[in-house]
């Protein structure tokens, strides 16, 4: 594992090995060229540590359910053109059957002749059942190969802890930062994004209570006498292409800002668990800036006196041009001996090895940009498709396809539903299409209640949405699904409701 070869690494670089020189440095000259490398080298170059295997697979993936999504546009202006035609119907159906793979609800076409079609009904609807669909896949197929979690969980205790609970920007462009950008299985890290990653510290509070109740009733995912500890990690963001405006939102696009947002919250929340809980109740933090362009990573390392360093960090970047052109093994010592050159004796081997297992994951998203995409992302700014609200939406692991607000009511999240729908406003509205908001609460169906519970949560946030942006429902511009998913049986998504009627008696919402 990593983690032995870290503390390997580490005893060995101890005895004998000098420190290296800046890491910068070695990264300047390209060893076959003499060139600069720069952040963006040829696109043939081939990182040793890349895994080729998993970058085809995930990127197949990204491209079909992303053509499923911008699928729809075309289609519906080709049904658009024909719905004056004789045998509309019939011909409409059999173009979304061949385009999108599913008819579209004969109610929204069939009227179509004496006026003009709901294209924003249309379109809303399209985008749930393409959603509906793609859940259907993840929760049946597992497309994205998440086979690997005991072997996370026992590495993870391996470093020292026994729980990675990451709070992202809820910002689209990083929704795959979990299976994407730190190649770590989804279903072993406890994901809740909030915009500008600045998380809920009382609900972070309330994970690691029930987490050591777990270990301390259960012995899940390890007994309360072994000393791991809870390790909470936010990523923040920032755009290498077009910093000043393609930033994150939250902090005006100030990447020291949306840093430091991120070290006060990880911090507060430590101080949380150490004046709620004492006996040397503690929690480990990490501190990760991601490009949203290149989705490169920072991690940040601590200071002397062991506290997060905002200016002291690794950037996968260089990482990736400075080890590219080394063979496997030179590579993984490198990025070892990089760490203990910054950080000194300041990080616990388990972190640093935690770190390194990061760093190494990242360079195959770095890759994996640089040579199906150029070098960066060409939609480095919001593309996407729907607004997710509520609780729940595992699934999602692909950028830019989802807009984020973890919730239980519309009020707490105002803020950050508000820049939602600013957003999609600029993407859609400005268009003449409808912001799509799936609403979803995941419940334990074993917990009596609980799922009555999450219905209400769906119709009471859906009718809150209808009511907080009210002008846009009134103009069709604003379209929710209800929808609920039994974790325990972990199973397929459920449809409550949905405001555009396919019911030729339902009234409008
Ligand atoms: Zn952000």
């Amino acid at each position: 594992m990593l983690n032995t070869r870290y503390k390997q690494n580490r005893a060995a670089q101890r005895k004998v090995t000098a420190p290296l020189g800046r890491p910068g440095a070695r990264a300047a000259t390209h060893p076959s060229n003499g060139r600069s490398a720069g952040l963006h080298p040829v696109a043939t170059s081939h990182h040793p540590l890349c895994k080729d295997r998993d970058n085809a697979l995930l990127y197949d993936y990204e491209r079909s359910v992303k053509e499923s999504f911008d699928g729809i546009v075309p289609t519906l202006k080709k049904v658009s053109a024909l719905q004056h035609e004789t045998d509309f119907v019939s011909k409409a159906q059999r173009i979304a059957e061949s385009h999108l793979g599913f008819a579209l609800p004969g109610v929204l076409l069939e009227n179509a002749w004496v006026g003009d079609l709901d294209m924003r009904s249309l379109y809303a609807w399209s985008v749930f059942e393409t959603y509906h669909r793609f859940c259907d896949d993840v929760f049946s197929r597992d497309p994205l190969g998440n086979s690997d979690d005991a072997a996370f969980d026992t590495f993870l205790q391996e470093c020292g802890f026994h729980i990675l609970d990451v709070s992202p920007c809820a910002d689209g462009r990083l929704a795959h930062v979990i299976r994407y950008v730190l190649r770590l299985p989804s279903k072993a890290v406890r994901r809740r994004s909030y915009a500008g990653a600045m998380f809920d510290i009382d609900d972070s509070l309330d994970k690691w209570t029930r987490t050591e109740l777990m270990r301390f009733r259960e012995g899940v995912p390890n007994t309360a006498d072994v000393p791991t500890r809870y390790l909470k990690a936010v990523v923040y963001h920032h755009s290498s292409v077009d910093p000043v405006h393609q930033g994150c939102a939250a902090h005006g696009s100030d990447t020291a800002r949306a840093a430091a947002g991120g070290l006060e919250r990880l911090m507060g929340f430590q101080q949380a668990v150490q004046n709620t809980y004492c006996c040397g109740a503690s929690i480990d933090c990490l501190l990760i800036g991601m490009d949203t362009d290149t989705d490169g990573i920072r991690i940040h390392l601590p200071n002397a006196n062991g506290d997060i360093d905002l200016d002291n960090y690794i950037d996968s970047l260089e990482v990736y041009d400075a080890t590219v052109h080394m063979d496997a093994s030179q590579a993984r010592q490198w990025i070892v001996d990089l760490i203990l050159q910054k950080a000194g004796n300041s990080l616990s081997d388990g972190m640093a090895g935690f770190m390194a297992h990061l760093l190494t994951n990242n360079l195959s998203q770095v890759e994996y940009v640089r040579s199906n995409y150029g070098g960066h992302y060409s939609d480095i700014g919001h593309n996407e498709r729907f607004i997710g609200a509520g609780i729940g939406f595992e699934e999602i692991q692909l950028r830019n396809l989802t807009f984020f607000s973890y919730l239980n009511t519309v009020e707490e999240a105002a803020g950050d539903l508000d820049v939602g729908i600013s957003i999609f406003s600029g993407l859609y509205v400005s268009k003449g299409l409808p912001v799509p908001i799936v609403v979803r609460y995941d419940y334990h169906g074993n917990v009596p209640g609980e799922r009555e519970r999450a219905e209400q949560h769906c119709r009471r946030v859906a009718d809150a949405l209808h009511d907080r942006y009210r002008d846009l429902t009134d103009r069709g511009l604003l379209h929710t699904l209800q929808v609920v998913r039994d974790i325990n049986a972990s199973g397929q998504i459920e449809i409550l409701d949905c405001s555009v009627k396919t019911k030729a008696t339902a009234g409008a919402h």
